[in-house]
């Protein structure tokens, strides 16, 4: 893409009440237009960047036989009645609104209720069993508290799944090899080395549940890690295992701070009780469905993405989610013949398939190379009167600043 052509521009202040470093630095780049506290648009830069990251879910999700769905936002009341759900005092985050003829109806916040209800129109036998289908969707939650830029919004992208199996034996395979599906997700998207399984509080029908949660001075959680398990409690149940590793015993825990990018719960039979998802057995007998549910933030892994490698230029990303795998900038100046080069090579770049932001609006180098440091594309590849001459490209690496002057079949293998 021709940055000239971009329609976003760089800014140098971010509006002043943001006081997020991920946010701050994600609309002074472009990526991202406030609308209000908690609501934010993506601009096509930062829409490049979830998309990728959804890619990387979808690929993982549909790995454990994810099926993907896509459901609505306007939410059945009666169904979250019949659960015990819609009063205020149960949720206290939920936007509703009415109907023309007075209907209420919920404004999604999550949706165990509605796959409830679709699953028990589809499964009537243990031949149906086990299924899981999940979603990328828009959800709505009135946070109190909306500081934290895209990591904690009012409207976010969720993938939520939920698994529906026979019995507690085979919701648990689910929900392990979930944990290894998670687990390639942040490892996918780059965060892999920072983020931990947490044991988090249950629900009624399970004590524990499980987060995700990457290390980050940001962080609104505090975990505590055992170095020797490589996991993590968090600070809700620490108090349960008298302040040491549940599975080592290791009391020399490591507190830190920490995002929950991610969390994995055990619903038992909460959901199909209430809402009659039943089966019949292999002996004929009527049971009920053993659920699971399963989300992750889009947006707030994309904030923690942020966090996690932003220097004091800007933003780095990681090079399987930033937005473009490579910035072209041209210091041609009024140099024709250097023109002339970053104009072939990004034709030839982009006819291989790579995707390349190219610098080609007629600024001095030092605003250039002061965007691109914010932008953060993981790799620079620079082409001026200097590099013309000795018949190469300057790549830069963002993330440790090194350089290189290298021919152009080197520069092509960084792609392979
Ligand atoms: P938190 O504890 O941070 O409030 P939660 O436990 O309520 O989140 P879930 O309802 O389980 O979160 O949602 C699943 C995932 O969706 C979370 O792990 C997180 O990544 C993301 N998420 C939750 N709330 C928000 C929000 N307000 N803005 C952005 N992402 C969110
Ligand atoms: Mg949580």
């Amino acid at each position: 893409m021709l940055q000239s052509q971009l329609f976003t521009k760089t800014r140098k202040e971010a509006p002043k009440d943001e006081v997020a470093k991920n946010a701050e630095l994600l609309i002074r780049a472009g990526y991202i237009h406030k609308e209000m506290a908690g609501v934010y648009s993506y601009l096509p830069l930062g829409l490049r960047v979830l998309n990728k990251i959804a890619l990387i879910i979808r690929r993982e999700m549909n790995a454990i036989g994810g099926q993907e769905i896509f459901m609505t936002t306007l939410q059945n009341k009666e169904l979250w009645e019949k659960t015990g759900r819609w009063s205020d005092e149960k949720i206290d985050n939920w936007f509703k609104t009415k109907l023309k003829n007075g209907t209420e109806v919920g404004i999604a916040l999550t949706h165990e209720e509605m796959l409830t209800a679709i699953m028990a129109e589809e499964i009537k036998s243990y031949k149906d069993l086990p299924r899981s289908a999940y979603q990328i969707q828009t959800k709505f939650r009135n946070e109190a508290r909306a500081k934290s830029g895209i990591m904690r919004c009012r409207e976010f992208m969720m993938k939520d799944l939920y698994s529906f199996s026979r019995d507690e034996k085979e919701h648990e395979a689910f929900y392990e090899g979930s944990k290894e599906a998670y687990k390639k997700v942040f490892e996918g998207v780059g965060i892999g080395k920072v983020t931990y399984l947490t044991m988090a509080s249950g629900g009624i029908f399970s004590k524990y549940s499980h987060e995700f949660q990457t290390l980050t001075s940001a962080g609104e959680d505090l975990i505590y890690i055992c170095d020797k398990c490589k996991e993590a409690v968090n600070k809700e149940v620490i108090a349960d295992f008298k302040n040491a590793c549940p599975k080592c015993g290791n009391t020399k825990l490591r507190e830190e701070k920490a995002v929950e990018v991610g969390n994995i719960f055990p619903l038992g039979t909460r959901f199909s009780d209430a809402l009659g998802l039943q089966f019949l057995d292999e002996k004929g007998e009527k049971k009920s469905v053993v659920m699971g549910s399963y989300g992750i933030g889009l947006g707030r892994l994309m904030g923690v993405i942020v966090e996690v490698f932003a220097d004091e230029k800007g933003i780095v990303w990681p090079k399987e989610v930033s937005p473009f795998q490579a910035h072209l900038v041209s210091l041609a100046g009024e140099d024709t013949k250097v023109k002339k080069s970053a104009d072939e090579l990004y034709k030839k770049l982009t006819e291989k398939g790579i995707e390349v932001l190219y610098d080609d609006r007629g600024l001095r180098p030092g605003e250039k190379f002061a965007d691109s440091d914010l932008i953060g594309i993981p790799l620079r590849i620079v082409v001026s009167a200097k590099t013309l001459e000795a018949d190469g490209y300057e790549i830069k690496d963002r993330a440790t600043g090194a350089t290189e002057l290298v021919k152009e079949d080197v520069l092509l293998k960084i792609f392979k």
